[in-house]
Formats: structure tokens, sequence, C-alpha cells
């Protein structure tokens, strides 16, 4: 790499490149970036220096590790560092009778140890990507044909091509690491060309600002930021990376949590919430009632749960509260709760489902569960009047809409339940006091603001009431904490007594098919119930419907015979899914052949089979909650998991649920399988930049990175001691967020 010229304008004035000012800069200015090169890098998404400079290297290429050719014997697989020689690109043959044969291509490479021959059959374009002189690693099996030595169709990394410049510091004879960049099909660039534009960034910058106060890189044993941009980009030895990837890993987490600990400040500082009352001396709650009532003994976890949601509702801030707990784990009854503490005091409270099945089934349960209860109302001549639950989604009607939206703005409708219809303009409350999201993850950060925002209502001169997230999808603490990180959270650790773990099978087999199926008929004969779960199908709802009635009518000619057979899917009207899932509920029905659309909530207590055809098309998350279904009431019950697939992926998922039914621990597997993305998913949109942070693997990172957030907000609320933190942030988050979080 050349030395910075000192002719060279730096980067910037002053002590240490702020990324801001790299930010600010756009590629083009590098002298090596010309306006080709410069489209190039636009379409890997690099426009800055910035940009430029966090294009890290996907992995490193060891140079002293690699296999000299002429060491290598015929039958070894390795990598091989080598130029290409020569191309040749004999003329295709025709076989006898067998048409023409695959096109061909063949190299000459060596590595100054000695050579071999690379052949490509059916990837004519390798004759123009590794043109001679282009430098590559091949990764293959050496094998012998007609006395040569060569690797048909290894895998191929380009460091050189041969249009680039010769930079006598890259041969592969030096023996030094060589990176490689994430590239796309669609530019033509190498990872040598880009480790150049990098060293040229590199060496114009020369010093990065640090915006991290020095009592916490000595704490957490982390590197200056110079060293790190330095060693990432171009380490001299491969053990070298792994500190520089940690320093500016926890930076990206740093600006995360610093984003998520100011919004949960700001939140609060804005907040015009309700004390709620938890208690009263002489007379027994609302809450304390409908624990009593209960048909069951509430667990301890979810006691707990309940004293802490009750504690946050006594206080002046409004509640911000993630309810994690496994499938089965009894949330119902924590959202009930949290509830009735607010109509207990007069206000109101609101549960948002993201299914018309589940709301209508929390309707009808909560229902059931707060039959008899009543609230003060001294208009009438008891004192009182039945507490009143209503429900609410898409398919209400027009007229019961209307009666609805009277009840609420009057306060005579306590509890409402339902779909997103919940967020309309038209709903308003009286006086809303606390909200509940079931399976949260179906919402986004958005309709969880809008709701919470009815609170204030259309004239904004209510208040914030308190909020209860709930999800069954468990998450990896540490995870939670990057993507829940503005909440509090809460997990119920226990499942109520005397359930019994699914037993899972994952059934490979034709014979083990039919296991299935004869434990279907089995269970059914005994009085209990089924679920099928169809294949995803491609396509429309509508073609899933189709799919899931043609299923229906299958099982019934054939393995189901007899038995009395139900559909449900999204198609379908509300009333005709109401009756059948009420039919499968009183037993009218034997088994319910359906989409995903029981995924969630869905409680039946007599099922005991659940049944999901093509399991390896669904995630594990999904699989787990589609499980959940089953084994809700004392009774044993099978989970069948039909898949032919040998996948090594379908291997890992399959075998993971098979082997476990604990929520985080198949979350973790999860979480390794599919990388942080998923997690991260949409609520991550515009905000902070973890390219190199990994949730698996940087589980201290992520904790060390919320101590650090946490104790310099505490300190300095507004981040004036720290501009630098403060101007690094905004460049990461968009104009909304950092109006919000910095506003005065
Ligand atoms: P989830 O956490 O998946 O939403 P639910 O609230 O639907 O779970 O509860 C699952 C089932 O367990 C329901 O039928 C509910 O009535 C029952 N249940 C809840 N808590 C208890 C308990 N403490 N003891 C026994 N059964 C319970
Ligand atoms: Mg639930």
């Amino acid at each position: 790499m050349s030395a910075a010229d000192p002719a060279d304008p730096p980067l910037a004035d002053g002590p240490g490149r702020k990324l801001r000012q790299l930010a600010d800069l756009p590629v083009s200015i590098l002298k090596g970036v010309g306006s080709g090169a410069a489209h190039e890098l636009s379409q890997l998404g690099v426009d800055s220096v910035l940009d430029l400079l966090t294009h890290y290297p996907r992995r490193y290429i060891d140079g002293t590790r690699l296999a000299p050719l002429a060491e290598l014997a015929i039958g070894d697989t390795a990598s091989v560092l080598a130029e290409v020689r020569r191309v040749n690109r004999p003329p295709a043959r025709y076989g006898r009778g067998r048409g023409r044969s695959p096109a061909r291509v063949e190299l000459d490479v060596t590595d100054g140890s000695g050579g071999m021959k690379v052949v490509f059959f059916n990837q004519a374009w390798r004759a123009k990507q590794l043109a001679v002189g282009t430098q590559a690693l091949f990764y293959g099996t050496l094998a012998s044909y007609r006395d040569a030595r060569q690797m048909v169709n290894p895998t191929v990394e380009i460091l050189r091509s041969g249009g680039d410049a010769i930079d006598p510091g890259a041969t592969p004879e030096s023996g030094r690491v060589f990176p490689v960049y994430p590239l796309t099909e669609k530019a033509d660039l190498t990872s040598a060309r880009i480790s150049r534009y990098v060293a040229e960034a590199l060496d114009r910058a020369k010093e990065f600002s640090e915006p991290l106060p020095v009592h916490w890189r000595q704490k957490f044993h982390l590197l200056d930021r110079t060293t790190a941009f330095n060693r990432i980009h171009r380490p001299t030895t491969v053990d070298e990376t792994e500190p520089a990837r940690l320093r500016l890993a926890f930076d990206e987490l740093l600006r995360l949590q610093l984003a998520l600990v100011l919004r949960q400040r700001r939140l609060q500082e804005d907040a015009r919430g309700i004390r709620h009352v938890v208690s009263h001396p002489d007379a027994e709650t609302l809450v304390d009632q409908f624990l009593r009532r209960l048909p069951f003994v509430p667990t301890a976890a979810q006691h707990r749960a309940i004293d802490t949601i009750r504690a946050d509702l006594a206080g002046p801030l409004p509640m911000h509260r993630l309810l994690q707990g496994d499938v089965g784990a009894g949330k119902t009854v924590v959202a009930v709760a949290t509830l009735l503490v607010a109509v207990e005091g007069g206000h109101q409270g609101a549960l948002m489902a993201p299914t018309e099945v589940l709301a209508e089934q929390h309707h009808a349960g909560v229902t059931r569960l707060l039959e008899g209860m009543v609230v003060p109302d001294p208009s009438t001549l008891s004192g009182d009047r039945p507490l009143r639950v209503a429900l609410l989604t898409n398919r209400t009607s027009a007229n019961d809409r209307a009666s609805l939206h009277a009840g609420l703005v009057d306060g005579k409708v306590d509890l409402l339940i339902g779909t997103h219809a919940l967020l309309t303009d038209e709903v308003r409350f009286r006086s809303l006091g606390a909200v509940v999201i079931d399976e949260q993850h179906r919402f986004g950060v958005e309709q969880r603001a809008a709701l919470r925002a009815k609170g204030r209502g259309d004239d904004g001169g209510g208040r914030d009431p308190d909020l209860l997230v709930m999800t069954a999808t468990p998450i990896p603490r540490t995870a939670a904490m990057v993507v829940f990180g503005d909440l509090d959270m809460t997990v119920i650790t226990e499942l109520p007594p005397g359930r019994i773990a699914v037993a899972t099978h994952w059934a490979r087999t034709p014979l083990d098919v039919e296991a299935a199926w004869a434990r279907v008929r089995q269970e059914v004969a005994s009085g209990h119930r089924a679920f099928v779960v169809c294949p995803l199908v491609e396509g429309s709802e509508r073609v899933q419907a189709t799919s899931v009635t043609e299923e229906a009518q299958r099982l019934a000619a054939a393995e189901l015979t007899g038995l009395r057979i139900g559909v449900l899917h999204g198609q379908m009207r509300t009333a005709d899914k109401e009756t059948v899932m009420a039919d499968f509920r009183a037993g009218r029905l034997d088994v319910l052949v359906a989409t995903t659309v029981i995924e969630v909530g869905v409680d039946v207590a007599e099922a005991t089979v659940m049944v999901i055809e093509d399991a390896d098309r669904f995630g594990i998350a999904q699989l787990h909650q589609l499980r959940g279904r089953v084994g809700r009431g004392s009774d044993r019950s099978w989970c069948y998991l039909l898949s032919e697939s040998d996948s090594p992926e379908a291997d890992i998922r399959l075998s993971a649920l098979e082997r476990s039914t604990d929520g985080f621990e198949l979350a973790d597997v999860d979480l390794e399988l599919r990388g942080e993305g998923t997690i991260l998913g949409a609520r991550q949109k515009g905000r902070s930049d973890l390219k190199l942070a990994r949730l698996t693997s940087d589980r201290d990172l992520v904790t060390q990175a919320r101590e650090a957030a946490e104790h310099i907000v505490g300190a300095d609320p507004a981040l004036a001691d720290h501009p630098l933190l403060s101007e690094e942030l905004r460049i990461f988050i968009d104009d909304d967020e950092a109006a919000f979080l910095f506003k005065s």
C-alpha cells in the first residue's frame, strides 16, 4: 500500500477525523476512485468515505496459511492462492448421440511454487471474469486427469482482477492477510480494489476522533478507534482482526443503546401518566376479585408479573413494559389484571390482538372470566352496573359499531377487545387508562403508538395510558435489549402446573406419517380433537384457502374417513369462522384443517394432536407457536412434523423442535440459524447500523454497551458533554427520531 503522500490534503481539519465529516465526503474525493468506480461502489451502498470505511471485510484469507501448490497431493482439498497465466476455451465437442458437450473454460494457474489446471463446466462467463493476470483463491479438490493436476468447478474468490494496477504489496507470495469484502454480481469490483480505496482513505484520514470516554475503553478493554479501523481493514495477522471488530461493534451497539435509553427518557419526560388505584384499605379490588374467582390458582410467576405491573401502574409515569412468556404460560390472566386496574379507577382498558380469531377468543374468554363482576355507577338504583366488555373487529356491523363508539365515549364500555380496527379514528375513549397489545411481533411500533395516543384523545387533553405488550416469541435477553431496549421487561418463567410436554415427532417416512394419522384417529376416538396445518403454498390467500379445502376433502376420503372435519382459513367470513371455532370447541367437529390463522393464541384444551404438513416450510418460532395450540390442558398431547426434506437447515430446525419444548432455547437455535436480521426486522429500519455486532456471540458486548449508555445518559441526559457521541448518533438515526431524542 502506498504511504500517504504529504501533498494530499487531509480529509478534514482538527485532531482526528470525525465520522460526521467522513459521512459528508463522497468517495469520489479519493484519488483512486474515478466516476466509474464511484458508480460501482454506489451499487454496494457505498457513497461516502464513511460508507467505505464501514464496508467491512466479510472474512480474511491468511496468506501465511495457504497451501503451496507444489505441496498438494492428488485428492487433497485446499485453498490455493494463484494467478491466472492462460485462459483457454476449447471449442464445444459433439459426442455421438449425446448432443453438445457442456461449455468448458480451462485455466492455467500458478502460485510460484507450482501450477495446475482449473476447469469450469457450464460457466462460460469465467473466461471473462478470470482473465490473465487475475489473482484468486481457488477452493476445491485436486484431481488428476490425463496426467495433469486440476481442480474442477472450484469455489473462486477474486482478490485482484487482471485489469487492476499491479500492487507489489498484494502479491500472493508476500504472505500477508487479505481482506475479502462483500461484493455484488452487478458491480465489477474486486476485494483488492476496495482494499486500495480503503487504504487511501485510512492513510489520508490518519487519525480518527475518539468519542468514547477513556474510562469505558479501559473498563471493557477496547482498542482506540484509529487502531481498530486500521486493523479491521489491513491487519498484519488474522488474530488482530477480532479485537478491532469488537471495538467497532461496541460503537454500533453503543449508538443503538444510546438511542434506546434516550427514547425511554424522553417518553418519560413528556409523559402525562395516570396514578392508578391499586388497592383499597377496606374493600377488595377488581383484580383481587378476579384472581380469587379464577378456576385455577395463578402461578408464582403470574403473581410476580402482576405485582410488578401493579407497582408500575401506581406510579406517576406511564408503564412501557414487555411481557415475555412462552406459549401457554398464561399471559392472558396478566393482561386482564392490568386492564382491571384501570377500570378500578374509573378508566377504560383496551386489548388489541393481531387476528380476528384471537380477538374473538379473547373476548369470549375475558367475558366469561369477568362474568358477574360489577363497577360503581351512581346513576343506577343499586349504585353499580355489570362490568362491560365489548368486541370490535373489521366485521363488526355498522349498527353495533355506532353504539359501541357511543359507549366508549360515555364510558359505559369498560374494556374494549379487538383487532387493528381499534386504531380507526372513530374509536374514542372517555378515559383510556391501560392498553395491552397481544402477540406484539405482529404489530409495528407505529401501531403501538397509535393505540397509546388514543389516551390523549383528539384534542390532546387526555393522558397517556399505561402500556403492556406481550409476546410468546421469546427472544434471548441480550437480543431483547437490542430490540426492545426502550421497554421494561418481565418474563413469565414457569408454565402452569400439570402441563405435560408435547411429545414431538418428525415424521419422515410414509410409515411415520401413517402413525401420525393413526394417532389422530385414536385421540378422536377417546374424545379429543386434532389440528392439521396445511402446507404454505405460494400465491394469494385464495390459493391457500383452496389448498386447505382440498386437503380436508382428501383426508376425509382417506386417512381420516368418518371423522368430522372442519376447515379454517383467512378467506372465510367472520360468522363462518366463528361457527367453525365454536363447533370445534364444543366437540361438534373432531379435526380442524387450517392455515396458520390458528398460529396465534387459539386455545382449545381438548385438542391433543397437531399435525403440521410440510413442516420444513415453517420457521422455528412459527412451529413452536403452532405446537403451542395443543398441550394446553392436562392430557398428553402430540405434535407431528411431516417432512421428507433432507436439507441441513430443515434438519436443525425439526430436530430442535423434537428435542425441546422450551421457547427460549428454541429462540437461541433460531438466532444462531438465521442471524439477527430477522429479529431486528422492521423495528430497526432507519435506525442504527449493526454491521459487525452479532447478537449471538456478542452478548457481553451488548450488556456493556447498555451499561455505558445508561451511565452516560444518566449523568448527561442531553449528551451536552459528549458532543461527538451525540453527533455520531445523529448520523445513524433519521431526522424525526433525532428531533425527538434531542429536542431541548
Ligand atoms: P398464553 O401465555 O400462551 O397467552 P393463555 O393465557 O392463553 O397462554 O393460557 C393458556 C391456558 O392456560 C389457558 O387455557 C388458561 O386458562 C390456562 N391457565 C392460565 N394460567 C393458569 C394457571 N395458573 N393454572 C392453570 N391453567 C392456567
Ligand atoms: Mg396468548
